[in-house]
């Protein structure tokens, strides 16, 4: 072989490396199959990957003594027994904190669909029934320990895609969350952009603060509630989680979306692109689920999705993509 041929050979092996990543999009399950289970619990995580998701997420919050759980709230009043079991135990107020318990504490809790606080109502009424069944909080630990535990049981290679909650919040109430979380996903060898891990945050000061000062090599999603500075998103993360309206902005009385260019404007500076979320039961406009995630994925085409029904988007990926 000529050297020619090698140098050849070497680029678009190394070319095929670095698209290899992004040449089909992820199906993320969004707090596991939240569609069908109480949020986060290891039961949703373990239908989640049952059914197809690509990586599954994990909103973190910190208990009293620095154990990293998984639930998408600092209050733990919306998703379980808590008010019942420690009603004492609300601050100011009127709230229930992870933060004030131990996880010992924690574990006693019974966990359930998440409730509207005023209304006590679920949010979303045509899912699991309220206050049936056994739920637990699980820790970071153990839910990562599931999903590898399936990785090597099925022989596949699910994700993980985990979201430091309110760093500075956490760290107003003296608890560094994200030297923690980083210190365990390194021990579960979750370390560079080669594992599957996407590390998310809406807090663009504590992602430099992780990529900077952390030394965190991991793969970093800046999530995002207003427009903002690709250009400055672009030197520290690689990926964007906007909310499916940031990209579809309306829908026209013709059918028609009308589409920002932030898609447009994120792969230009090689930014990977997964909105959040995709609901059945609640959709962002009125086209229905396959034409929304047409749009979005063949039209759009973005990387991925956080959907709470990742049974539809592994579905919708198959027939569309042949995945
Ligand atoms: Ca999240």
């Amino acid at each position: 072989m000529n050297k020619f041929f090698l140098v050849i050979l070497f680029f678009s092996l190394l070319n095929f490396q670095l698209s290899a990543q992004n040449l089909l999009p992820i199906n993320i399950a969004h707090r596991g199959a939240s569609g069908y289970l109480p949020e986060h619990t290891l039961a949703a995580k373990a239908l989640a990957y049952g059914q197809g998701a690509d990586y599954i997420e994990q909103d973190i919050v910190l208990t009293a003594d620095d154990i990293p759980i998984i639930i998408h709230d600092i209050h733990l009043d919306t998703v379980t027994d808590v008010a019942r079991k420690f009603p004492e135990r609300k601050r100011k107020d009127g709230r229930f904190y992870a933060l004030d318990f131990t996880l010992a504490e924690i574990k006693t809790l019974q966990v359930n669909e998440r409730i509207d606080l005023k209304t006590g109502l679920p949010v979303f009424p045509k899912r699991f029934p309220l206050y049936k069944s056994e739920f637990r909080i699980s820790t970071l630990a153990e839910e990562l320990e599931m999903i590898q535990g399936l990785n090597k049981s099925t022989g596949k290679d699910i994700g993980i895609y985990p979201e430091i909650k309110e760093p500075e919040w956490h760290r107003k109430e003296g608890h560094d969350i994200s030297k923690i979380v980083l210190f365990i996903l390194n021990e579960f060898g979750y370390k560079t952009k080669e594992d599957k891990c996407y590390l998310q945050c809406f807090d663009a000061k504590e992602l430099k603060r992780i990529r900077a000062e952390l030394k965190s090599e991991l793969a970093l999603v800046q999530l995002l509630e207003e427009d903002t500075d690709l250009n400055e998103v672009a030197k520290y993360a690689d990926g964007i989680g906007p909310s499916i309206k940031q990209i579809i902005t309306e829908i026209k009385p013709d059918g028609k979306p009308v589409i920002s260019d932030m898609v447009k404007l994120a792969h230009q500076k090689d930014l990977v692109v997964h909105p959040y979320t995709f609901r059945v039961d609640s959709l962002p406009f009125s086209l229905d689920s396959d034409k929304l995630l047409n749009v979005l994925f063949k039209k759009i085409k973005i990387d991925g999705i956080f959907s709470d029904f990742p049974d539809v988007t592994a579905k919708f990926l198959k027939k569309k993509f042949k995945k």
